[in-house]
This record gives structure tokens, C-alpha cells and sequence, in this order.
């Protein structure tokens, strides 16, 4: 079976076609910058990659029916036509309350996804473009659905309820939902796996740290709680978002600066976080984590201020969960810094964990290093799991076709 896994974004689709059978990846790769007059595919085989700046792609329709072309019709192509495809499972950000799991896209579906829309206003409409242009371009497919917020709805009300007066939460669906779900859900599952045991007795704290970031505490294989709120802004100090801060900043801000609410949108979202505290400079962990090498006092605090916000989550969600078995580091950063992993870790000897550094430096960029990183005797095991959002999306996609071919 060959499933097409499909991300889309605003302006952008990521693509992964996997043949089943082996779990391998035929091909991948993106097209950006859709309807900005001139767009870029990257497509990467096995063997090659190509990269081409196709003039014609104004929508996600154009954007679709170009990587079909690709896949099928270049010379590249895997497969003859769209009759190899079996299904299309799309990641798609919000399933508010409607979805604890994966869901085959039928209408009712389809109309659920629509009222998530005021949820996810920047992310919905484009997932649901992918999930139309499909429709359009392969009639008779079967397409499924996998959303971020999905392994997060197991959480309890204790979890999720702010304390806000409650017709907030009633009236709007105003609570905590969080995100990163399917990432979350993988990384904690390939842990018990690699320590051989069953999830149902695992406390596992596991850390995304990519742009977004968060942090789930797992208890026995399902969320307890999650870092991510209502949006994803809140939690972790992110790439440009400010995570945890005082609810009254942004009123404040309003007021002084006389922002809209727009402005101070931006401002939380697109101006804070690492490339806020940088005043603008850097927004890749890249950058900060070179200077901090270099002794850059400025850079050395904006890191050090990231890892104390990931301390911070671990002892709150050990606390939470009365006990901590494991925790898991994905994701760009969390898979790529043995720095960032080591000035979470360090200080949390007092929980049991002891990193092993020789590891630890071990899981460095392009290792693609998955294992344990903590000494033999350390009570809590630390991990580096790269993640693979993709696999479960093809998995969850190809579970759900059959099941519904029997
Ligand atoms: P997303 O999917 O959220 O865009 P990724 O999971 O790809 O993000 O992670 C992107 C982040 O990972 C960027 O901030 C990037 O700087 C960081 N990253 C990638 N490689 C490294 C590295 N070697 N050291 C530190 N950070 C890294």
C-alpha cells in the first residue's frame, strides 16, 4: 500500500509518499511559496533530488497536481499513476474536541474540520484546501485525517480548564488543547518500545523543541497535559513566540504603546521568543548556540533562559504526574543539541537523572543518533528520538482505509 502524506500550509505543502509494506519513504520533499508568483518545489528520491521554480502554481490545487507530476511523470517519477496511490493522510492542526484520534475525511467529518476553523484560523482553511484539491484532483481516493491536537484530548478537565469564568470555555471552546500531538504520541510510544517495556507503566516527559516548541507530560502512554495552550503560543520560549508570560502584558502593552490587537498578535507571535530576546537578530537555535560557544554574554542568557523554561516544565510535569521514568528530547532542536539537552539536564541530578555527556555529544547534527544519552545508573533514562510525524500519519491513514475495507 502507498500512502501520500501531505502538510499543508498557508503557502506551502510538504509531501512524503510511503510505500507501507517496509515503511519506506519513495519520495519527498515541498513546494513554497504558493501564489507568490513564483514558486519552489523540492523533490527528493532515493537517489536524486530536484529543484525546480515552476511559474504556474497559484493555489494548493496547482501545488498538488505539480507533485502528482512529479511523482508519476518526471524523471524521477516512483509510481505510473495516481492509481499507485492508495490513500492521502493530511496533517491537519485542529480537531478541537470533535477528534480524540485519526478520522477517515467523510462529510461529517469534513463539516467538523469547518467549525474548527475559529480555533485555527491561519492553519484550518489551508489544511482544508489540501483535503479539496485532493478531492478534485483524485476523486475516488480515500483521505484521512490526523490532527496535532488529537493525543492531547485524553488530558483531564484539571488539565485543560483555565480559570477564566466558565462560559468561556462553553460559549467559545476556550481551553487548553495543545499541539505537536502526533509528534508527542510517537516519540513517547518509540521509548517504551526502546526500553522494552509497556507504555501503560511509563511516566515520560517528552520535549519538541523545533521553531514551536513544547512539552508533554505521558502517563502511561496517554497525555496528562501539555505545554501548548489554546494556541500554540503558550508554554516554551519558541523561535519567534514569547510561551509563558503574565496574562496582563499584552492589556498593558495595549495601553501604553497603543497597539491593536493585531499588533500585539504579532508581537507575542512573530516578535518575541529567541528573536525577540535577540532583539531581532537571530531566530535559529544555530545561531544562539554559536555564540554561546563563543562566550557571547547576550546569547549565553538567551539560551540559558530557553533551557530554564524546559526545566521549569520537567519538575512541574514530574510533580504532575507523581514520578518520572524517562524523558525524551525531538525535534531540530532537541535532536541536534547536545548543549541545549545538557543545560536542561545538568541541574536535575536531584530527580535521578544523570546525563552521560560522551552520549550525549554523540547525538550531534547528521548523526541521526536515536538512544539513551544518561548514565548506566541513572534512575531516569534521557532519550534522543528523532521524530516522524510523517510515519504516524501513514500509519494512522493506512490502519483506518483497511479497517474500513474489511
Ligand atoms: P519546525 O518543524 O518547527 O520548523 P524543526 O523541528 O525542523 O522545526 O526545528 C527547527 C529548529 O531546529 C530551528 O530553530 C533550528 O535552528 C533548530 N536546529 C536545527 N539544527 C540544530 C542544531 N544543530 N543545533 C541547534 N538547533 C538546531
Amino acid at each position: 500500500m502507498n500512502i501520500l502524506v501531505l502538510n499543508c500550509g498557508s503557502s506551502s505543502v510538504k509531501f512524503q509518499l510511503l510505500e507501507m509494506t517496509k515503511e519506506q519513504v519513495m519520495a519527498k520533499g515541498l513546494v513554497e511559496r504558493i501564489g507568490a508568483g513564483q514558486a519552489r518545489i523540492k523533490y527528493k528520491t532515493g537517489t536524486d533530488k530536484i529543484v525546480r521554480e515552476p511559474a504556474e502554481i497559484t493555489d494548493h490545487t496547482t501545488a498538488i497536481d505539480y507533485i502528482i507530476r512529479m511523482l508519476t511523470a518526471s524523471e524521477q517519477q516512483v509510481i505510473e499513476s495516481t492509481d499507485d496511490i492508495d490513500a492521502v493522510g493530511h496533517r491537519v492542526v485542529h480537531g478541537g474536541e470533535s477528534f480524540a484520534g485519526s478520522m477517515l475525511i467523510d462529510d461529517e467529518v469534513y463539516a467538523k474540520l469547518q467549525e474548527c476553523i475559529p480555533l485555527a484560523p491561519l492553519h484550518n482553511p489551508a489544511n482544508i484546501k489540501g483535503i479539496d484539491a485532493v478531492g478534485e484532483l483524485m476523486p475516488t481516493v480515500d483521505q484521512a485525517g490526523v490532527f496535532d491536537t488529537a493525543f492531547h484530548q485524553s488530558m483531564p478537565r484539571t488539565s485543560y480548564l483555565y480559570a477564566l469564568p466558565l462560559w468561556v470555555y462553553e460559549r467559545y471552546g476556550v481551553r487548553r488543547y495543545g499541539f505537536h500531538g502526533t509528534s508527542h504520541r510517537y516519540v513517547a510510544a518509540r521509548c517504551a518500545e526502546l526500553e522494552g517495556r509497556d507504555p501503560a507503566g511509563l511516566k515520560i516527559i517528552t520535549c519538541h523543541l523545533g521553531n514551536g516548541a513544547s512539552v508533554a507530560a505521558v502517563d502511561g502512554g496517554i497525555s496528562l497535559d501539555t505545554s501548548m495552550g489554546f494556541t500554540p503560543l503558550e508554554g516554551l520560549v519558541m523561535g519567534s513566540r514569547c510561551g509563558d508570560i503574565d496574562p496582563a502584558i499584552p492589556l498593558f502593552l495595549q495601553r501604553e504603546e497603543n497597539l491593536s490587537a493585531e499588533e500585539v498578535d504579532s508581537l507575542l507571535n512573530r516578535q518575541s521568543g529567541v528573536k525577540g530576546l535577540s532583539e531581532g537578530e537571530f531566530i535559529d537555535m544555530r545561531d544562539i548556540e554559536d555564540r554561546y560557544f563563543e562566550k557571547d554574554p547576550r546569547c549565553t542568557e538567551i539560551l540559558e533562559i530557553y533551557c530554564y523554561r524546559i526545566r521549569k516544565y520537567i519538575g512541574a510535569y514530574a510533580a504532575a504526574m507523581g514520578g518520572l521514568d524517562a524523558v525524551v528530547f525531538t525535534a531540530g532542536v532537541g535532536e541536534n543539541s547536545p548543549i541545549t539537552r545538557k543545560l536542561v539536564c545538568d541541574p536535575l541530578g536531584f530527580l535521578g537523572l544523570e546525563l552521560d555527556d560522551e552520549a550525549n555529544d554523540a547525538a550531534a547534527p547528521g548523526s541521526g543518533f536515536e538512544g539513551r544519552v544518561t548514565a548506566a545508573d541513572s534512575r531516569v533514562g534521557v532519550w534522543v528520538i528523532p521524530t516522524n510525524e510523517e510515519l504516524v500519519i501513514a500509519r494512522d491513514t493506512k490502519e483506518l482505509v483497511e479497517k474500513q475495507r474489511r
